[in-house]
């Protein structure tokens, strides 16, 4: 039997609360209630120990997207793992339909090896009014044989899908997303606030990027911001990288939603984990600029360059969140919203030994999957 490990000293942020001087202890590729006397013991202490990070809506990042190969996905996932992401889920972008079919296919041989836990579409059932950097001549109505055409081809790994149930077709395909098990995400949406209700009620679970690509909130016209906002049915995805939101429309989001009901997600693209300069995204160009990616033609928001450890520490940091919440919003809530709860999203004894080592100041030093280091620490 292989030694347990003991990492020792750090403040454990546990479900029911911080524990100082805590310990966790791997065996294997899980969690143990308990080590054996011979244990290897790693002192961390001044240092805090979260659970893996798990990302419900990534593009890409190392310099290589999951609209790719399959070796850009594994550079891209790589990348992620490195800034603290242990569970992610490959979102897509606008394309022909042929081309989602195919990479659909790609994609799934991926998840069932598990290098990813899963496909989320976003488009190319979304609003022309609120395409952010999708392409308009690809976006059509959510018909939803064509949703089912793209949940056949992914085999049962497609975990969500961002659609605008306003347009025809939109209700019955969220009606046929939950059927399915699939989450059906709200985003990208020129939906009122009667039509979002209808949608919740059909049976969406998910806010794609809260406030960002769908009509603002406004107090005759609350639109789909407080319909979201207000279902205890309905998680909301924030894209916490101080470009996306102003801090003030993220701490609203967070009391209104309450820790239970948040999900911050990168949304990145290829320049996450990467650097400034020209990338595509899908089929179309972006230029990123001090870390800020946008469309070349028209100059709309493109993704982001953020990684779940940066998200991490302005939450704690700079929107000062309890650090238990920003790891629920971080952990515990997308788990569950994949349904793995019971495995990983919680250093809980029996999970996979999917951790993540943070100094004093929140910086990341080191990143455990599955009970294996993907960033060993450095400890003085
Ligand atoms: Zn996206």
């Amino acid at each position: 039997m292989a030694p347990h490990l003991v990492l020792a000293g750090a403040r454990v942020v546990l479900p029911t609360g911080v524990v100082d001087d805590g310990r966790v202890v791997v065996e294997g590729t899980k969690i143990a209630a308990t080590a054996t006397e011979d244990a290897d013991v790693l002192d961390v202490t001044g240092h805090w120990l979260v659970p893996g990070f798990v990302d419900i809506h990534n593009h890409g990042g190392g310099g290589a997207s999951f609209s790719g190969t399959a070796q850009d996905v594994l550079t891209a996932v790589r990348t992620h793992r490195e800034h603290g992401t242990t569970t992610l889920v490959a979102s897509t972008v606008t394309d022909e339909m042929d081309l989602l079919v195919r990479q659909a296919g790609l994609l799934s041989e991926l998840a069932e090896q598990g290098d990813i836990a899963g496909i989320h579409f976003e488009g190319p059932f979304i609003s022309p009014c609120r395409k952010g950097a999708h392409s308009e001549e690809l976006l059509r109505d959510p018909d939803p044989s064509e949703v089912r055409k793209l949940i056949d081809a992914a085999r049962g790994t497609a975990k969500m899908v961002t659609l605008a149930a306003e347009l025809p077709g939109g209700v019955d395909s969220v009606r046929l997303l939950a059927e399915h098990g699939v989450i059906a995400a709200i985003g990208h949406t020129d939906a009122d606030y009667e039509q979002t209700v209808e949608a919740i009620g059909a049976g969406a679970t998910v806010a794609t990027h809260l406030f960002n690509a769908m009509p603002a909130l406004g107090h005759r016209a609350p639109g789909p911001i407080a319909a979201l906002l207000e279902d205890e049915r309905v998680t909301v995805e924030l894209i916490n990288d101080g470009t996306h939101l102003h801090p003030a429309a993220l701490e609203l989001a967070f009391h209104h939603a309450g820790p239970g009901r948040v999900a911050f997600i990168t949304d990145a693209m290829d320049a996450a984990g990467s650097g400034d300069g020209r990338y595509l995204l899908g089929p179309l160009e972006v230029e990123v600029r001090e870390g800020v990616a946008r469309l070349v033609h028209g100059g709309s928001i493109a993704g982001s360059t953020l990684t779940l450890d940066r998200a991490f520490k302005r939450a704690v940091t700079i929107d000062r969140l309890p650090v238990q919440d920003a790891v629920t919003a971080l952990s515990a809530n997308p788990a569950r919203l994949l349904g793995l709860a019971d495995r990983i999203g919680s250093l809980e004894p029996g999970k996979d030994a999917d951790l993540v080592l943070l100094d004093a100041d929140f910086d990341l030093k080191g990143v455990m999957r599955r009970g294996e280091w993907v960033v060993a620490p450095q400890l003085a």
